[in-house]
């Protein structure tokens, strides 16, 4: 196992965190709702991908559907 030479100070432990923050996500409108949505994934809000229903809404599956 590697071990370190020397103790890295807090400071320098810091300094190397200042480049760790997380950054805010880079939304796109939907082209069919426009409904603000992650670039390439399906939209939360339609189910869509790429201009098709990819995802069935849970308003449009008819839960009350006799089988028999
Ligand atoms: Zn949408």
């Amino acid at each position: 196992m590697a071990v370190q030479q020397n103790k890295v100070s807090k400071s320098r432990r810091n300094m190397r965190r200042a480049h760790d923050a997380l950054v805010a996500a880079n939304p796109n409108e939907c082209t069919s709702c426009g409904e603000l949505k992650r670039p390439h994934h399906v939209c939360p809000s339609c189910g869509q991908y790429d201009n098709r229903e990819v995802v069935a809404q849970a308003n449009d599956v008819d839960l009350d559907e006799d089988a028999a």
